[in-house]
Order: structure tokens, then C-alpha cells, then sequence
């Protein structure tokens, strides 16, 4: 495969391997290798102060502002999305739209006020166009949300939608196949469901979602193993 320099340095970027660009070389969305940071020992405040100024992908070109993620910083319960949206980029905060008000609806008929979780995305600035995620964006924001996991300690993670779950699980199966079953994150479960929005185009889909939240209100209580 023909790659282009640009393509070379930002996948080697995206993975964590610094290159040195003379600074008068420098390509927008790339950063200076210098401004890589390493998340791994970072407590809150110095995290937010991270993503806030991150560079690592092109897509900080275009956010209006990066969505950290919002909650409980001890949270039983994290919620992880795909990305922000329109409203969450202009707000600061995920899930404020109307995806974002279903999915405060069933969290609270799990018993979880909006407020007692912890909600972020595998993504910290919006693709434009609400575009999917690239391979490269999300490996380039992935260390912030581990960090953000490390930090809470959840009992259970609630990845919603395809690109949450399968970018948590590195897997390629069908969000169909990965819902309804316990999965594991460094020792941490994770139940996967559909995303609000598909629910929101989807209703009939509502009953397996609440299906989903039963089984994460089970291992979040221990009941299930
Ligand atoms: N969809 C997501 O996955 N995350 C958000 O923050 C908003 C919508």
C-alpha cells in the first residue's frame, strides 16, 4: 500500500511512536512531537488540561471545543459513546441532544441518575458532518478514555453503538452479536447496547436495549458473573 508522509506520520503518530518534523515541515493536524503527552499517571484536573489543548489529530482543526466527558468521577456506572455530536460540541458536554435525553431516560430506569455516572466518548472532538470515527482518530483519543476508565474504576462499562463498542472490545463484530453477553476490559465488564439514536429510528429495538441494561444492573450488582 502506497502511503503518503502525511499518512505515515499521523498513523505513526496515532500510535503513540513520535516523529521529529523540523518545525517549518510541519503538516496541519500533525503535532510536534514534543507536545505528546503521556496521559498514564495524569490525576483529573491534569487530564482535562490534556484533552483540552490536545493536537494529536486533525480533528482539533475543526471542534469548537473538545467534550471531555461529564459525571461521578467514582462512578459504579460509565457510559462510553461514540463522539460528539453538533450540540455536544457547541455545549462542551456528550449526549445533550435528543439522543442524549433517551439515554438519561434509561439510565434512570436502571436506577442511575444522569448526575451518579460518568459519561464520555471514544472520541473527544466531533468528526465533521457526524462522520464515523477514522481508525487513526480514535487510536490517536485512545488513551484519554483509559485514562478516564483507570480514574473511575467503574463496576460496569455501558458501551452504546457500534463505534463505542467495537473500538472498546477491538473487535469487528456486529453490535447484534456483541450485546446480550458479558465482555471484559482489563478485568473491568462491559455490556454493549445500541446506541440512542439507532433507538430513536429504531423503537421496536427498545426492549433488547432494556434487556442490555438489566444484565449491566446484574453485574454492576454482582448478580451475574
Ligand atoms: N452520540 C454519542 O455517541 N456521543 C455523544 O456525546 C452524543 C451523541
Amino acid at each position: 500500500m502506497i502511503q503518503t508522509e502525511h499518512q505515515r506520520r499521523a498513523y505513526l503518530q496515532a500510535l503513540g511512536i513520535d516523529v521529529w518534523v523540523p518545525s517549518d515541515q510541519l503538516e496541519p493536524g500533525l503535532t510536534p512531537a514534543v507536545e505528546n503527552d503521556d496521559v498514564g499517571d495524569m490525576d483529573w484536573p491534569a487530564l482535562r488540561s490534556s484533552v483540552a489543548a490536545c493536537t494529536r489529530c486533525p480533528l482539533h482543526a475543526s471542534r469548537t471545543q473538545t467534550v471531555f466527558g461529564v459525571g461521578n468521577e467514582n462512578a459504579d456506572w460509565m457510559i462510553v459513546g461514540e463522539a460528539p455530536g453538533a450540540e455536544e460540541d457547541r455545549r462542551g458536554e456528550p449526549f445533550v441532544g435528543r439522543a442524549g435525553q433517551l439515554l438519561t431516560e434509561m439510565l434512570r430506569a436502571a436506577g442511575q441518575d444522569r448526575e451518579q455516572v460518568f459519561i464520555a466518548n471514544i472520541l473527544k472532538c466531533r468528526p465533521p458532518h457526524n462522520r464515523d470515527p477514522e481508525a487513526e482518530e480514535a487510536a490517536a483519543c485512545r488513551h484519554y478514555l483509559e485514562r478516564q476508565i483507570a480514574l473511575v474504576q467503574p463496576k460496569i462499562i455501558l458501551a452504546v453503538g457500534r463505534i463505542a463498542a467495537q473500538q472498546l472490545l477491538a473487535t469487528d463484530t456486529a453490535v447484534s452479536k456483541l450485546r446480550g453477553q458479558l465482555h471484559r476490559l482489563d478485568e473491568i465488564p462491559v455490556i454493549v447496547t445500541y446506541h440512542p439514536a439507532y433507538l430513536l429510528r429504531s423503537p421496536t429495538q427498545k426492549r433488547k436495549a432494556w434487556q442490555d441494561i438489566c444484565l449491566a444492573m446484574d453485574v454492576a450488582a454482582g448478580r451475574a458473573a
